[in-house]
């Protein structure tokens, strides 16, 4: 690890086309399944459970469930009204996790304010939290176990391997700590034996930090706050920050402006997003295998 300073324009920046990426991903997945349903198995079958009438959040699921069907997933869609009390969705929460034909349940965030989100990731059986957001599956990835993991940090790892990015031994500086993106995706590279650094809104001289990133991870939410003169010459920079400005969606990373600096860098259209979809279907495959030793 050096602390070059950047130079912009000596390097011959890739930019990641996530969607490609998942659409590989997802065929071969499709073969999977289509070998499981051929042998006389079932196709695997995500729950999705949504409250209220967000439409983002009804937007994510059309996504995710056209996502599952076309690999010839099975999914299941439970609208609740907004009034939906915790206890009304906890109770669904048990009846989909004693249903022998559900392999993976996914409560979309945010919920209405009268329902603990915590509450909920607690409530769903590890073996099927395929979103891994419950306590037992961050334990086992604490404890270095395999789990279920959280589905963009585990997309950002086939990003960076799709990319031979190497991860042994290099600095990885996270922004963010949260616990679907900052703190799984730090613990994960740091299992994959990475340097890591997580950083967070009291953290100090924050460029300094990210100049010294062999990998960087902007996952804040604030548009473009990651400027060029914070990217060392060569990092690869992944970009989960998605914001909406003027109407438009930005990222989290100036992303014209480290062209020619970072060696790999993934946009905010066609990045992380399509892999996060993707990690969620390959989740819910692992999880009916393991359920059903398929
Ligand atoms: P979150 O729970 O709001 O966490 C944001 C993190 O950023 C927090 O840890 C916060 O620090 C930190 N932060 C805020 N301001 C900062 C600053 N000025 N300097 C350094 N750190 C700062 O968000 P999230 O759920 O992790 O999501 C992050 C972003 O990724 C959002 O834009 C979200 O929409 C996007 N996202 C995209 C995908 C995808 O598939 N593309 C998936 C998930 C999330 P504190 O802990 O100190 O408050």
């Amino acid at each position: 690890m050096t602390d070059s300073a950047p130079r912009a324009g000596s390097v011959d920046t890739v930019v990641l086309d996530g969607l490609a990426l998942a659409q590989k991903l997802r065929a071969e997945m499709a073969e999977e399944i289509e070998k499981l349903v051929a042998g006389g198995g079932r196709a695997p079958c995500l729950a999705v459970v949504r409250v209220g009438d967000d439409p983002a959040s009804e937007s994510y699921i059309k996504g995710k469930r056209r996502a599952a069907t076309r690999i010839g997933m099975a999914s299941v869609e439970h609208p609740l009204p907004e009034a939906t009390t915790e206890a009304e969705l906890l109770a669904l929460i048990a009846e989909l996790n004693a249903d022998d034909g559900i392999d993976g349940i996914l409560v979309q965030l945010p919920v209405p304010p009268q329902i603990r989100p915590n509450a909920v990731a607690e409530a769903i059986d590890p073996a099927k939290d395929v979103d891994g957001v419950g306590p037992m599956n961050a334990g086992r990835l604490v404890m270095g176990e395999e789990g279920l993991f959280a589905c963009t940090p585990l997309g950002i790892l086939e990003v960076l391997d799709h990319h031979q990015i190497p991860v042994e031994g290099a600095h990885a500086v996270v922004i963010g700590r949260s616990m679907i993106v900052g703190k799984p995706i730090s613990l994960l590279l740091q299992r994959r034996n990475a340097t890591v650094t997580m950083c967070h809104s009291r953290t100090r001289d924050l460029p300094a930090l990210c100049r010294s990133a062999d990998i960087l991870v902007a996952a804040v939410g604030s548009p473009r706050m990651v400027k060029a003169d914070w990217v060392r010459s060569g990092a690869a920079v992944i970009d989960v920050g998605v914001s909406e400005v003027d109407g438009e969606l930005v990222g989290d990373v100036d992303f014209e402006g480290v062209q020619g600096i970072a060696a790999l860098v993934t946009p905010h259209r066609r990045g992380v997003g399509p892999m996060t979809i993707t990690m969620l279907l390959h989740n819910t495959l692992l999880a009916h295998r393991a359920r059903t030793g398929a």
